[in-house]
C-alpha cells in the first residue's frame, strides 16, 4: 500500500503523440524533488505487448532497462535522467501485462462464478498497478499514460484513473493534460481548438484536467490563454505554455518553473511550498548551452538510425559526456550497412566512433568495418554490447587469422564462434524478459583504462544480452592485443575489453548509457568524450 499521505499526479496527453509527455512528467518530478519531496514515477502503456522488450526499436524507440532488469518504455530513461530517481518493475505497466494477469487469475479460478469484464476487473488491476509504484515512503507519485485521450485501447486506463480520483479523494489527485497548440503557417495562427476538443474528450470520460500544459513552437498570446482557460475549464493560471526549447531538453524544467508550474501543483495538492533548489541543475545547463571547448565529432554506427529514439539513451549519455567535458558535440548517426565493403569515407573526420547494442545480422559487417577503421586510425572507440561483440569479431578476423570468425547469433554453424550463446540461455524458448537483464557486478583489472575510468575496482552496470565472449578464444585474442579489463566476479564472463595498442579503445558487454544522467555522467561516456576531445586538440 502507498504511504497514507501520498498524493498522485496523472499526466495524460491529447491531440498527437510524441509531444514530450515523458520529458514534461520527468521535469515535474525534478522540480518536486528539488523542493524536497520524495517522488516516484510510472508509465502506463496501453498497447497489448506484455512488455516493450519484444518490440523493434523502429516501432517504439529503444527498450530501456532498469536496475532490477525490467525491459521498459524509453520514457523511464527520462524519469531517471531528469529526476535522478531509480525505476523498477512497478514503473511500467502495459495493457498486455494487465490483461494477462487478469486472464491468468481467471484460469486459476480467481473469479469463479463471475463474468470477467473490463470494468471492474481490468480497471481494478490498473488501479492496483498505479498504487503499486507508491509502495514505500513517497510523498508524490506521478503516473504518465501513454497515447492520446480518445484512443480506444487507452480507455480502461483513463477510466481507472477517474475511479482512483474518487477512491483517493480529489484533494489527493491532480490531473495534468498535455496538448499541442499547432501553428498554421498558411494563416499565420496558433490554433487552440484541438486542445479544447481533447479536454472535452477527457471530460466525457469523467476526468477534468486541473492543469493544461500546451506544447507549442511559438509563444501563446493572452487571448490564447483566455480561450484555453474558458473552453478547457481550467483557471487561467493553470494554463501553462511549454514552448520548444532552443538548446537543450534539460531547459524544460527551468522553463516550467519560470511559469510557477511546481508552485501551482503544490498549491493544488495542499502541500507546503518548500524552497526550490536548482543550483546544480542550472550550473549543468549553463555548461550544456555554452560549452567553451572545440566541437567534438562523434559517429554512432547503428542500424536503426532513421529514428533518433532508437538510441535515445546513447545520444543522451553522449550529451552528458559533452557537458562534463565542456565541449559542444556534433553527433552523426551512420547507417552501418552503408559502410559495407570498406566504404569508410563516412567515418572520415570523426574524433570518436561508437558502436551501440543491437540484435540480428543486418548491419553487422558495417559495424565490424567501423571497428577496424577506429582501431587502425587510433580513433577513440566505445563499443556497447553488440558493439563489444563486433570488436571481438574484428580482432579475430583481422588480427588473429580467423576470417570466418563470427557470433553464433548470426552464423550458428560458424567454425570460430568467438561470441556464443550464454549457457543459461540455451534452454530459454520464450521471448520477453528472458535475456540476461539488469545490474550485474564486474571487477576491473588494475592498470587498465577501465579502472582508471571508473576510479574503483568493483562496479555494477545494467545488461541486456543473450550472447557472450567465448572463453575458448581468450588466450588467442589476448595474443592479438585484447585486454580483458572487466570480468564477472567469478572471472568467467568478459564484461569489458580494451586494446593495449590504441589510445582509447574500450568496449563493454553492458549498457553504460542507461545509468548516465546529466548531473552524473556514466564514467565510460565521460572518458570516451575526453579521449575524443584530446584527439581534436592535437
Ligand atoms: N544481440 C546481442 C546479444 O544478445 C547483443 C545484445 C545487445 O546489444 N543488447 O548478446
Amino acid at each position: 500500500m502507498p504511504a497514507k499521505n501520498c498524493k498522485f499526479i496523472f499526466v495524460t496527453g491529447g491531440v498527437v503523440s510524441s509531444l514530450g509527455k515523458g520529458i514534461t512528467a520527468a521535469s515535474i518530478a525534478l522540480l518536486l524533488r528539488q523542493r524536497g519531496y520524495r517522488v516516484t514515477m510510472q508509465k502506463l502503456d496501453p498497447y497489448l505487448n506484455v512488455d516493450p522488450g519484444t518490440m523493434s526499436p523502429f516501432q517504439h524507440g529503444e527498450v530501456y532497462v532498469t536496475d532490477d532488469g525490467t525491459e521498459t518504455d524509453l520514457d523511464l530513461g527520462h524519469y531517471e535522467r531528469f529526476a535522478g530517481l531509480k525505476c523498477n518493475r512497478n514503473s511500467n505497466y502495459t495493457a498486455g501485462m494487465i490483461y494477462s494477469s487478469v486472464i491468468a487469475r481467471e484460469r486459476e479460478g480467481g473469479y469463479l462464478g463471475k463474468t470477467v469484464q473490463v470494468i471492474p476487473h481490468i480497471t481494478d488491476e490498473i488501479k492496483k498497478a498505479v498504487l503499486s509504484q507508491a509502495e514505500g515512503d513517497y510523498d508524490i507519485a506521478i503516473t504518465e499514460v501513454g497515447g492520446t485521450a480518445g484512443d480506444i485501447e487507452g480507455l480502461p486506463f483513463l477510466e481507472a484513473l477517474r475511479e482512483l480520483g474518487q477512491d483517493l479523494g480529489p484533494e489527493n489527485v491532480l490531473c495534468i493534460h498535455l496538448t499541442l497548440i499547432p501553428y498554421l503557417s498558411a494563416s499565420g495562427e496558433l490554433k487552440t481548438k484541438p486542445s479544447q476538443q481533447s479536454a472535452s474528450i477527457l471530460r466525457n470520460i469523467g476526468i477534468i484536467p486541473d492543469i493544461l500544459i500546451c506544447r507549442t513552437e511559438r509563444s501563446l498570446e493572452e487571448e490564447h490563454f483566455r480561450k484555453l482557460s474558458m473552453f478547457c475549464n481550467v483557471p487561467r493560471r493553470a494554463v501553462i505554455e511549454e514552448k520548444d526549447v532552443e538548446n537543450s531538453i534539460y531547459e524544460v524544467p527551468v522553463e516550467l518553473a519560470a511559469q510557477k508550474l511546481d508552485e501551482l501543483i503544490l498549491d493544488k495538492l495542499g502541500l507546503p511550498l518548500n524552497e526550490l533548489d536548482l543550483e546544480q541543475w542550472n550550473a549543468m545547463l549553463q555548461r550544456a548551452i555554452h560549452p567553451s571547448g572545440e566541437t567534438v565529432r562523434i559517429g554512432v554506427v547503428g542500424k536503426y538510425m532513421g529514428l533518433q529514439d532508437s538510441y535515445k539513451s546513447i545520444f543522451e549519455a553522449l550529451r552528458h559526456g559533452g557537458i562534463s567535458n565542456d565541449v559542444p558535440l556534433d553527433v552523426t548517426g551512420i547507417e552501418a550497412e552503408e559502410l559495407e565493403g570498406g566504404n569508410t569515407e563516412l567515418l572520415q573526420g570523426l574524433d570518436g566512433i561508437l558502436v551501440p547494442g543491437g540484435f540480428g545480422y543486418r548491419g553487422i559487417e558495417g559495424k565490424v568495418e567501423a571497428v577496424e577503421f577506429a582501431r587502425e586510425n587510433d580513433i577513440p572507440f566505445l563499443g556497447i554490447c553488440l558493439g563489444m561483440q563486433c570488436a571481438v569479431i574484428e580482432t579475430a578476423r583481422n588480427l588473429a587469422g580467423m576470417p570466418e570468425a563470427n557470433s553464433s547469433e548470426f552464423s550458428p554453424d560458424c567454425s570460430n564462434p568467438v561470441i556464443h550463446l550464454m549457457e543459461e540461455q540455451k534452454t530459454v524458448t520464450q521471448k520477453g524478459g528472458t535475456m540476461r537483464l539488469g545490474l550485474y557486478p564486474c571487477v576491473l583489472l588494475d592498470g587498465s583504462k577501465a579502472i582508471e575510468t571508473y576510479g574503483q575496482k568493483n562496479i555494477s552496470e545494467r545488461h541486456r544480452h543473450r550472447f557472450e565472449f567465448n572463453n575458448e578464444y581468450r588466450e588467442m585474442l589476448e595474443e592479438n592485443g585484447l585486454i580483458y579489463s572487466g570480468v564477472s566476479p567469478d572471472g568467467t564472463l568478459v564484461e569489458i575489453i580494451e586494446r593495449s595498442d590504441h589510445p582509447w579503445f574500450v568496449a563493454c558487454q553492458f549498457h553504460p548509457e542507461f545509468t548516465s544522467t546529466p548531473l552524473e555522467p556514466n564514467p565510460l561516456f565521460n572518458a570516451f568524450i575526453s579521449a575524443a576531445k584530446r584527439r581534436t586538440r592535437v
